[in-house]
C-alpha cells in the first residue's frame, strides 16, 4: 500500500530525514540501520515494490545518482563502496518500495553484508 510505504513517506517529505541527494525521480538518505559510516539508501519518489517495476528509462538517472553519493562518500573517507539490491522477500527484501543500498567501504572495515 502507497499510503502507508514508508519510503513513499519519506519520498514525499513526511518523515523527515536528511536528504543527502535528490533529483527528478529519485531521492538518497541515510539507512536508520547503517551497517557501515554513510550507508545510505537510493530510492524512487514513485513506488515500484523492486528492480522489475522500476522503468528501465529511469536507468541513467538512478546511476547519476550513485554516482554523485558515491563520489561524495569517498570525499568523507571511504575508499570504495558495494550496492546491494534486495529483491523479493526470499532474497531479503523487508521494506516492498525499490531501493539501492550504497555502502561505503574502507581498508579492514570489518563489515559483513547482511543484507545478502
Ligand atoms: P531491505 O528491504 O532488507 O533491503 O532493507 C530495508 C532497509 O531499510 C534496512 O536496511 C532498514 O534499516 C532501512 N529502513 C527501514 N525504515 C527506514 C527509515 N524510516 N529510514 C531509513 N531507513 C530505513
Ligand atoms: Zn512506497
Amino acid at each position: 500500500m502507497e499510503g502507508d510505504c514508508v519510503f513513499c513517506k519519506i519520498a514525499r517529505k513526511e518523515i523527515k530525514t536528511e536528504i543527502v541527494d535528490e533529483s527528478e525521480n529519485f531521492v538518497a538518505f541515510p539507512d536508520a540501520n547503517p551497517v557501515a559510516e554513510g550507508h545510505t539508501l537510493i530510492i524512487p519518489k514513485k513506488h515500484f515494490t523492486n528492480l522489475m517495476d522500476l522503468p528501465s528509462d529511469l536507468g541513467s538517472e538512478l546511476v547519476d545518482m550513485v554516482k554523485r553519493v558515491s563520489e561524495k562518500r569517498m570525499r568523507e573517507g571511504a575508499e570504495g563502496f558495494n550496492l546491494v539490491m534486495n529483491n523479493f522477500k526470499v532474497a531479503g527484501q523487508v521494506v516492498m518500495h525499490a531501493h539501492l543500498h550504497l555502502i561505503p567501504r574502507k581498508k579492514d572495515d570489518g563489515v559483513r553484508l547482511r543484507t545478502i
